[in-house]
């Protein structure tokens, strides 16, 4: 974090001012934000004691404002309570009346069975349970959730949800009953209590988000919002109180982003790209197509925040074959031309290499780099000397963990020279691998940097790529991924970033048709496969597992390839899986390219970056075992050649999760919609889980279903980083981020 920003001296702020609080008698009301409630410790709350706190602790409660965000689970309106008399049967239902009888009986198998009468003026009913804990007092009231069944002539509830009434205190007064989950042992009824004396002890919460906003948004005041949850006086008070507090969970989490985004680049000079001359316009003619409105979009994008003084952080989003590469080449050169370096960084050795074969080829076809005969008859003095950009070529080099190479040398350089290289200007585009970043790399002037697949890096290293200019000016940082990410998960997971989509295939493509087949349909499927090989292409056959599993019922790449070369003996079939050695993977992607390989049986280790126009035919066994966005990529893998493109699934669904995913599957192919639906499918808690960001603490917002919240939370923080990031609206948020994210704020601390 810049300590020189106004933000990095907020932080020093918050630093100290965290621990210096403490509630006394003398604090004033107005003083009570949630970050001051923050600092005190759940047990001064009245009914918490030291071993109520261990629970609540253990459930990361600690602190007043942790419990009054803690929500009930469910409310109870007893107003809504159904007589037992009129009660629908075997629906879910809530009932409530008094314990009338009890008793607990061993039953068969030493198991306990726990039975009781409840009875509400119309009618009894005769509940039991198998739980040997369950324990109710006679003549206590009580609220029973379940199916009422007709039972031998009388009505019978088994195992309903109970909540005694006759234990909650004060709070029983009101119609509507909160239901809290139970918190490391805690009660549920305990902890009720507990969070209705903290509400009565805390009101009112000052509310640091301005009147203005919450009227802009139809919001909740703080206080009103956390009285609503705690203590509503009918249910409809619940769902403007939980919005409230769904706004500020996104808001935390968008200002901390954005205030990231603020320190780390729009409050530092960059580098001025913006000489859009020569080699931009000579390698735009020499490409053989029209460029699409997306790209052409997206590439205004791009070179309007090159020309800013303000350095880029942007995240270009397309599927793999949209097109990505000549826009990101376009901007690259204007980092040249500019008379700056760019770099660019991919997450494997064999992506970092196609991607500087490609650029090289592309140089060559538009007359901007050495012809391959050229190349090592010059002298290297010539080359290093100053000449105009216009008269010498364009100069590239290849950087990874086994080598180093140049379009200006023949043959590998050792990684010293090319580090020299780097480091006077001699190179003006560098591909790479993450050898790029290590600790002796350094830039004579780096304009831009591209890190393609950007999800597959961290915080940690997208700031490494920021500091290697020794010219001074953070670089444009552009990244990439081919991955569709819905809107609201880009806004969560890179809120930081200003985001630019190519969502439009180039002409001329037809998309892969899919169809789903039984998973015994071999014979359809081989017919399938031959009458493609015959037509000239090739097939891939994906597998979810390598060897057959005792545990888990799929086809696998082993067992699949050996029925395949028994079937289909006149085929040239062959194996690819990640525990091959991978010399041997290499030569069999390579035969597969040369198409010395008819039908290819492998796992989702061709997932990436295989590209071979003449595989038209993808076969995917046991489908339902792949996730969503998993099928798509490897869908992608075919219908990239003028062939056009055939996707069979083979699956016996049997989960409804697994048909959702073949189905949408047949149904579109359009990556942002799948993702959407895999996004609903999956939830955000697994995308979340152990992800290094604010997101993981949404503990009631939901990206999906809150998304109105989430925009609103967005803009409002984006307006008030831009118009006054050194503000007290700003700094009152981020305080919150500090006390209440506790230790996980760390990944926005970090850097
Ligand atoms: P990505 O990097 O997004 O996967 P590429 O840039 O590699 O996609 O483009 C995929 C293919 O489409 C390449 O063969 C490229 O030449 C071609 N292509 C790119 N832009 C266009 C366009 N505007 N019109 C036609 N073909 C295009
Ligand atoms: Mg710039």
């Amino acid at each position: 974090m810049c300590i020189g920003s106004p933000v990095g001296a907020l932080w020093q702020y918050v630093a100290m001012s965290t621990n210096i609080t403490h509630m006394t008698s003398s604090a004033k009301p107005q003083e009570r934000t949630l970050a001051y409630l923050a600092d005190i410790p759940v047990d001064r709350v009245k009914g918490v004691g030291t071993v109520s706190m261990k629970r609540l602790a253990s459930e990361g409660v600690e602190s007043v404002a942790d419990l009054l965000l803690t929500v009930p689970r469910r409310y109870l309106d007893r107003s809504q309570l159904a007589d037992l008399a009129t009660a629908p049967l075997d629906e879910v239902v809530t009932v409530g009346g008094s314990v009338t009888s009890f008793n607990k009986r061993r039953i068969s198998r030493g198991r306990t069975m726990v039975e009781a009468r409840v009875s509400d003026g119309t009618g009894s009913v005769r509940c039991v349970w198998f739980n040997p804990y369950m324990k109710l007092e006679v003549g206590e009231e009580v609220a029973l959730s379940g199916e009422i069944e007709a039972y031998r002539g009388s009505l019978q509830m088994k195992s309903p949800a109970v909540d005694r009434l006759s234990r909650l205190g004060a709070s029983t007064t009101g119609r509507v009953l909160p239901v809290y989950p139970t918190l490391g042992g805690m009660k549920p009824n305990a902890v009720r209590e507990a969070a209705a004396n903290a509400l009565r002890r805390s009101l009112p919460v000052v509310d640091i988000v301005p009147k203005e906003t919450l009227e802009r948004f139809d919001l909740a005041q703080r206080s009103a919002a956390l009285s609503k949850i705690h203590d509503p006086e009918s249910l409809s008070d619940v769902v403007p109180g939980r919005r409230r507090l769904i706004f500020d969970e996104f808001l935390r989490i968008q200002m901390a982003l954005k205030v990231r985004a603020y320190d780390e680049f729009e409050s530092q000079a960059g580098v001025e790209n913006s000489v859009k001359g020569e080699l931009f316009h000579r390698f735009i003619d020499a490409f053989p197509h029209d460029l699409t409105t997306a790209q052409s979009r997206v590439l205004d994008q791009l070179l309007g925040d090159m020309e800013d003084r303000t350095p880029m952080h942007r995240l270009l989003q397309g599927e793999v074959g949209s097109g990505k590469t000549v826009v990101v080449i376009l901007a690259l050169l204007t980092s040249v031309e500019s008379g700056h370096q760019g770099a660019f960084m991919a997450p494997t050795e064999v992506l970092a290499t196609q991607h500087y074969l490609g650029t090289e080829l592309s140089l060559m076809e538009a007359g901007m780099a050495p012809a391959q005969s050229d190349v090592g008859l010059q002298g290297t003095a010539s080359l290093f000397a100053e000449e105009p950009l216009s008269t010498r070529p364009v100069r590239i080099g290849l950087f990874t963990g086994s080598r180093v190479t140049t379009n200006f040398v023949v043959g590998d350089v050792s990684r010293s020279q090319g580090l020299d290289w780097l480091k006077d200007g001699t190179i003006d585009i560098a591909f790479g691998t993450q050898a790029l970043i290590q600790e002796d790399v350094a830039f004579h002037s780096l304009g831009i940097a591209v890190v393609d697949e950007q999800h597959r890096f961290g915080v940690e290293q997208r700031v490494v790529m920021r500091d290697k200019n020794q010219g001074g000016g953070v670089p444009d940082l552009l990244l990439m991924t081919a991955t569709p990410i819905p809107r609201t998960l880009a806004m969560t997971l890179y809120g930081d970033l200003k985001m630019s989509v190519i969502d439009e295939m180039p002409p001329g493509r037809s998309a892969t048709r899919t169809e789903m087949v039984p998973d015994a349909a071999d014979d359809e499927i081989d017919a399938m496969i031959s009458s493609a090989v015959a037509s000239g292409r090739q097939v891939f056959v994906v597998c979810p597992l390598v060897e057959d599993s005792e545990k888990i019922e799929a086809r696998s790449a082993l067992t699949e390839f050996g029925r395949i070369r028994s079937a289909l003996p006149g085929l040239r079939s062959e194996l690819l899986h990640g525990q091959m050695r991978s010399e041997d993977k290499a030569a069999v992607m390579a035969r597969f390219r040369d198409a010395d390989i008819d039908v290819l049986v492998t796992t989702t280790v061709i997932e990436v970056g295989i590209d071979v126009q003449n595989a038209t035919l993808m076969v995917i066994r046991s489908a339902d075992r792949f996730g969503l966005s998993q099928l798509h990529q490897l869908r992608g893998r075919v219908g990239r050649g003028i062939h056009g493109g055939m996707c069979l699934l083979s699956s016996d669904a049997t989960t409804p999760d697994g048909e959702r995913r073949i189905e949408a599957m047949v149904g579109s192919t359009d990556g942002f919609e799948l993702a959407e639906i895999d996004l609903d499918i999956r939830g955000q808690g697994t995308i979340f889980g152990g992800s290094q960001s604010g997101a993981a603490d949404l503990r009631l917002g939901d990206i999906l279903r809150d998304a109105d919240l989430l925009e609103a939370a967005s803009s409002v923080a984006t307006e008030a980083v831009l118009t006054d990031p050194g503000g007290r609206f700003v700094s009152d948020v981020m305080h919150e981020v500090a006390v209440l994210f506790g230790d996980s704020a760390q990944w926005l601390t970090r850097s």
